[in-house]
């Protein structure tokens, strides 16, 4: 099936040039205010009340502003919350927003779907849908401040690790990092972009001005084993990969990770321990082990607990930063490799969501709009 064409932006994607000339005829203060409420507060512009009613309606009619969640889950542990997006053109994607005693992380999706066809992810065996534009990325992130804010925290953590490849989405991905750092004030250092090893789009990064961290879905540190699990590897193959992870190093100094899905019998051996090791220990790279969950699509299963421990030691033993990830989210399907997106996060962890346009596991919750 080909590409689902991309839709005309809506209100997220417009810069503040473009706010203005859609206020045509209002009073200057009112892009501002516009602005402000978005962005720094934000809200949808039906929450504006500060905005005459008939300039909130304009808006909705004119620029299509945000969907919203379709419907939301909330986990049995009571911190963790999946958002099912409807998206303009018929798709659906995901994002996870995960509690912690001192902060919040959202994991958010890039594109509806994927093309790299991990075959162990259930997004990308779903195949790929469209890419989603800056402003469907920044809003994910908006609705997360808004549940953060009611439970009186602050959104920490912004990880693009959800449904798609953000580096084969690199212009709307970017664009979204500048607006969440400029305009929603997340700092740098507070953005982590996720890859499965999109070689020349790392070197881009690496010549950006804000230095975000950088996680590889390495899940493989041998080519052989690599090029099947995560298909891209054929394409730019390990050493290529390290390549660009020292040079976003040497060019940035910001902390790079490696995620790392532990499938049992496949990538959870000692020798397995001992490449990865060699890798990421020259690179001073934080791993993190996430045992792989189930999807349906896959015939292996995650790496029991007693190995994972044993792995993680092994790495440790041999000089390698290791840390195994709590799956948050199972029962609502939100944990690495069950969204459409089985990329994994530096924080805890939410990858994959359901297929673009597949049937929710679950009875969602719908929220008035
Ligand atoms: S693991 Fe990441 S890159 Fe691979 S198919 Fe899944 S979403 Fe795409």
């Amino acid at each position: 099936m080909p590409p689902r064409p991309e839709p005309p932006p809506g209100l997220y994607d417009l810069d503040h040039d473009a706010l203005a000339a859609l206020l045509e005829g209002e009073p200057g203060y009112r892009v501002s205010q516009l602005w402000q409420g978005l962005y720094a507060q934000a809200r949808r512009p039906d929450e504006m009340t500060n905005l005459p009613k008939a300039l909130r309606a304009r808006l909705a009619e004119a620029a299509r502003p945000g969907l919203g969640p379709l419907g939301e889950v909330l986990a049995d542990d009571g911190e963790t919350i999946k958002a099912l997006w409807g998206i303009e053109g018929g798709g659906r994607i995901e994002s996870v927003l995960m509690h912690y005693p001192r902060r919040s992380t959202v994991c958010v999706s890039t594109q509806a779907g994927c093309a790299m066809a991990c075959g162990f992810c259930a997004t990308g065996q779903a195949g790929f849908d469209r890419h989603l534009r800056s402003g469907e990325i920044v809003e994910q992130v908006l609705w997360a401040v808004g549940r953060t804010k009611e439970r009186d925290r602050r959104l920490g953590n912004v990880v693009f690790m959800g449904m798609g490849e953000p580096l084969a989405n690199y212009d709307r991905v970017w664009a979204a990092v500048e607006r969440l750092h400029t305009d929603v004030g997340i700092s740098a250092r507070h953005l982590t972009l996720s890859t499965v090893g999109i070689v020349p789009g790392i070197n881009r990064l690496a010549a950006e001005a804000l230095p975000v961290n950088l996680a590889v879905s390495l899940h493989a540190a041998n080519d052989a084993l690599r090029d099947e699990l995560v298909p891209i590897n054929r394409r730019y193959p390990l050493d290529a990969l390290v390549a660009a992870c020292r040079a976003y190093l040497t060019a940035k100094g910001r902390r790079l990770s490696f995620e790392w899905a532990l499938i049992d019998g496949v990538n959870d051996r000692d020798s397995d321990a001992a490449e990865l090791a060699a890798i990421a220990r020259p690179l001073r790279a934080h791993v993190n082990l996430i045992p792989l969950n189930p999807t349906p699509g896959y015939p292996t299963r995650g790496t029991p607990p007693g190995r994972v421990a044993r792995f993680r030691d092994r790495l440790e033993a041999l000089g390698a930063n290791a840390t195994v990830r709590r799956n948050r989210g199972t029962d609502i399907a939100a944990a690495c490799g069950q969204l459409a997106a089985a990329c994994t996060s530096v924080d805890a962890a939410a990858g994959p969501v359901e297929p673009a346009g597949a049937a929710a596991p679950i009875a969602l919750r719908a929220r008035p709009r």
